[in-house]
């Protein structure tokens, strides 16, 4: 079944420029700005322009171009943040969640650049 898109999210507005956003990088098809409520010293949310509803739609329809700059821009922030291991890092998490199970809160995909902190183990035992 095909994705529905709604244009009405909240990262569609701030694509939109409707609402403000505190930018980290831009390029031609991909924003990276700051979470609103950070989970961590370093909390940085990385999107598409493209309309995508979430992590598999996005890697099912975005051309290769998207999804290149997509993949450069998640891997640049990680050292502008100065978390990238090789860099003297202390590392960092990606996190991209989708659907009910997935408790995705915004319709818009999205990645979850989180560090600056020990972030513990990734899933809590149900
Ligand atoms: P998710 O649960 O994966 O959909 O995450 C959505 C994220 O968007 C949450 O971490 C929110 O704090 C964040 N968020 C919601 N509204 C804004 C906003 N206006 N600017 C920046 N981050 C936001």
């Amino acid at each position: 079944m095909p994705y529905e898109y709604d244009d009405q999210n909240i990262f569609a507005k701030i694509l939109r420029c409707e609402i403000p956003n505190d930018t980290v990088m831009e390029t031609d098809f991909t924003l990276a700005f700051r979470d609103i409520t950070p989970a961590a010293p370093e909390h940085i949310l990385v999107i598409p322009k493209g309309s995508y509803v979430n992590y598999d739609h996005f890697a099912t329809d975005a051309t290769d171009a998207e999804i290149l700059d997509f993949t450069r821009v998640v891997g640049a922030i990680t050292h502008t943040i100065k978390a990238a291991p090789n860099g003297g890092g202390n590392g960092y998490r990606l996190i991209t969640n989708a659907g009910h199970d997935g408790v995705q809160d915004v319709p818009h995909m999205h990645m979850h650049i989180i560090a600056g902190r020990r972030l513990g183990r990734m899933i809590q035992p149900a």
